[in-house]
């Protein structure tokens, strides 16, 4: 299924899977036994929910984060100018995580003081510590890792 990207409809859509999940593997109705005996039963129903509910959260998130487009470039990170513009090329990116890959489109600005280009804050996700994540600010990394497990495709950033 193809994800949403409206919030309200991203909403329903984790509830009823994880609902659909819940009802499964702990049915409401007492009369109905719970499946599985041993702990690594349980693991494995915590794999079967894992592999029902992870993937389709993950494609709403980025969904609804691709759905949050920069107006403007704001102030640009390198120089503090604020006489920066939105380009118009949008780099298309993948985000490889445990759960698959997740392709989401990256805008970019740039600054007429210094002449680079950046990531308008508040799109696309910030570097997790994972190595899974987009890196969003062109390259710099935050902490550790910089753009590990991010592939990107074409047109990327110059810093
Ligand atoms: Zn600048």
């Amino acid at each position: 299924m193809a994800a949403t990207t409206d919030r309200q409809a991203a909403r329903e859509r984790l509830f009823s899977l994880a609902k659909a999940q819940i009802d499964k593997l702990i049915p409401a109705d007492e009369g109905v036994p719970l499946r599985g005996q041993f702990f690594a039963d349980f693991e494995d129903q915590a794999d079967e929910f894992e592999r029902t509910v992870c993937p389709a959260f993950l494609e709403e998130r980025v969904a609804l984060s691709a759905a949050a487009q920069a107006a403007d470039g704001g102030s640009c990170p390198h120089c503090g100018s604020d006489r920066v513009y939105l380009e118009s090329r949008v780099s298309r990116v993948e985000l490889l995580t445990p759960h698959g890959v997740m392709p989401m489109s990256q805008q970019h600005a740039r600054c007429r003081s210094c002449d680079r280009s950046f990531s308008p804050s508040g799109t696309g996700p910030e570097p997790s510590d994972r190595g899974t994540a987009l890196d969003a600010r062109g390259g710099e990394g935050r902490d550790r890792g910089g753009d590990r497990g991010v592939r990107h495709g074409g047109g990327q950033a110059q810093s």
